[in-house]
Parts: structure tokens; sequence; C-alpha cells
């Protein structure tokens, strides 16, 4: 009931028969991240490094960069970090990587891509995330985003173990990069799905664009299959390896949906990352449903035809949000 949902989180993320869930914040500085903190977040799944460093002219310098780093990681002793390398783009420019005359931003030189253009930057940046995490008590995990193939992966991960960052991972938020999951995670340890920009390019509709909003929708039934063929690539590439699967997580608004990090969680993802305001009421949708029936919950919305019959049949079976 509503009580219930306006609870604090106490910190352990899971459903009701127990099976865990990490619920993570998506932070974009120190202080986002105390107040994540406070609110329970059990750890970092997001830190946007590009809000340290918005309208800057030029490139930050180490110290700067360090001490911004720490300020996030000295939030969260023992606890885990995820540490977005600079995602410079339409959305959030950053004059020193952006090339503004872009004629089709969304489609350009942004992520992990400004490596061509600025060769440097992100090397320098996985030193000063090293150092920071040096320094720190944190459990601090590094991703690239806007991978695309596993060819960008693997360059990725040599760019990390050249900085002495042990657990590199990718973005899943470019359709390629679902479908092909299984050969990035060959590459690197783990994936985040951005289910923000993996819907914008699944559905070709600017995220930014408000006449796109109904496009824009991560219950959309095709964005709920490249979420499924992620966790499907996962497993595929932990059997062929003899390993247990690699984690898939999620990052973007959909984590944020309570009705929808149902479905996530039912499609097999092992953490959900969101703005921590949202987490109590996420962890008590959560917890009113058994893994069982999250996965009936999913396999029915992503079988459904539409983005608004998803939501519906899911919301209608979960009296939590009734
Ligand atoms: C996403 O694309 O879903 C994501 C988490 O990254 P951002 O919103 O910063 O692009
Ligand atoms: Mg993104």
């Amino acid at each position: 009931g509503q009580a219930s949902l306006l609870d604090t989180f106490d910190g352990v993320g899971r459903l009701g028969d127990g099976t865990p869930l990490d619920l993570l914040a998506n932070v974009g500085g120190a202080r986002d991240a105390r107040a994540a903190a406070a609110a329970g977040a059990q750890g970092v799944g997001l830190l946007r490094t590009e809000f340290c460093f918005l309208g800057h002219d030029s490139e930050p310098g180490h110290d700067e960069q360090v001490a911004a780093y720490k300020g996030v990681f000295g939030a969260f002793p023992g606890k885990k970090v995820v540490v977005r390398t600079l995602d410079a783009g339409a959305d959030k420019p950053l004059p020193f990587l952006t090339d503004a005359a872009e004629p089709n931003p969304a489609l350009g030189v942004r992520g992990y891509r400004t490596d061509t253009t600025s060769p440097g930057v992100l090397a320098r940046q996985l030193a000063a995330i090293a150092d920071a995490a040096a320094d720190s008590d944190a459990i601090v995990w590094v991703m690239a985003p806007m991978i695309a193939t596993a060819a960008e992966a693997a360059e990725f991960a040599a760019l990390c173990a050249g900085a002495g960052l042990q657990a590199p991972g990718v973005m899943v938020e470019v359709p390629s990069a679902a479908l092909t999951s299984r050969h990035l995670l060959d590459q690197v340890e783990f994936a985040s799905l951005g289910t923000n920009d993996l819907t914008q390019y699944a559905m070709a509709a600017d995220r930014q664009l408000g006449p796109l909003a109904a496009l824009n929708d991560p219950w959309q039934p095709a964005v709920l299959a490249l979420v499924r063929a992620t966790v499907d690539g996962a497993a595929a590439q932990g059997l062929s390896a003899g390993a247990p699967p690699k984690p898939v997580g999620v990052c973007g608004e959909a984590a944020a949906d309570p009705a929808l990090a149902v479905v996530l969680a039912g499609l097999g993802v092992s953490s959900l990352s969101m703005a921590a305001r949202a987490i109590p009421a996420v962890s008590a949708v959560l917890r009113s449903v058994t893994a069982e029936q999250a996965r009936e919950l999913a396999a029915r919305a992503e079988a459904a035809a539409t983005a608004g019959e998803a939501r519906g049949l899911v919301r209608a079976a979960l009296p939590a949000l009734a």
C-alpha cells in the first residue's frame, strides 16, 4: 500500500522470495553521492563523470579530477561505485570534447567515440580514477559509454588495464551492443544497460524531443527484447567460458519505474541503478513479487504488442501499485 512505498529503504535490495537485487544510485558528483548514501543506496551504479565538469572550457587537470572522484568514493566506503567515463554528447556538451557543428549529434562522436578525436583524454581520466580509487575504500568499477562493438570493448579493457583498473565494463545503450553482448562480455567484466539511449536508438527517436515521447518509452516491446538479448548473451558467454554469467545491470530511467523494475528483474538483470529518491518505491514493489512471478510478468510484457499493453498488464498484476 501507499504507506510502505513511503518507507525509507533499509539497504537490502531483494525480491519477495529473498532473491537479491542490488539497488544502486545514479549520481553526478559528491553532493548526490552523500544524499544517495543517506537514502540507503547500496552503492553507485552510475557516476556520470561529465556532470563533474560541465561548463569547463578545457580538460580538467589530474588533481581536480582525483578530487572530484574521491568526493564520490568517500561516501561509499566498502561499497561498489561504478564510474562512467566521460559521455559528452548533444544533451551535455563538454567544449573540450564535443564538436558543436555535428549535423546529427546523437549519432556522432560522443561517449567512448571521442577517444579517436581527442586522444589521451580517456587515458588521463582513467589514470585519475585509478589514483582516486587507490586512495579510497570504495570498490571502484569503470565503464565506457556508447560502446557499439566488441573491438571497442577490447580497446577500453586494454586502456583500463594500462591504468591498473581491474574491473572494466561497458554500457549497453546501442542496439548493436545488446545484440552482441556475448562478444562484448568476452572482453570486459560486466555490462550496464543504459535504457535511455537504448530506447532512443532502438526506436530511432531523439530522447530530447517531446513529440516523440510515446516512441521513447522503455516499455516498448522492442526495448524489452534488447534487454532480453543482452542477458541471454551474458548467459551464453558464461556457458562458453565455463563460468557464471557476468553481471548485467540497468542504469537508465527504466530502473526507477517500479513496475518496469519488476520486469527487468524478471528478465534477469542483477542490479538496478536509479535516482536515489526512487529507491524506496522500487524496493517496496520488488519485495511484493517472487522471482518466478517476475519472470512470468517479464515474459508477458515482452510478448505484448504495444508499450501500453505491456505497462497495463504488469501494473494490473501488482497489487502494491494499485
Ligand atoms: C542511458 O543512456 O540510459 C544512461 C544511463 O546514460 P545517460 O542517461 O547519461 O545517457
Ligand atoms: Mg546514455
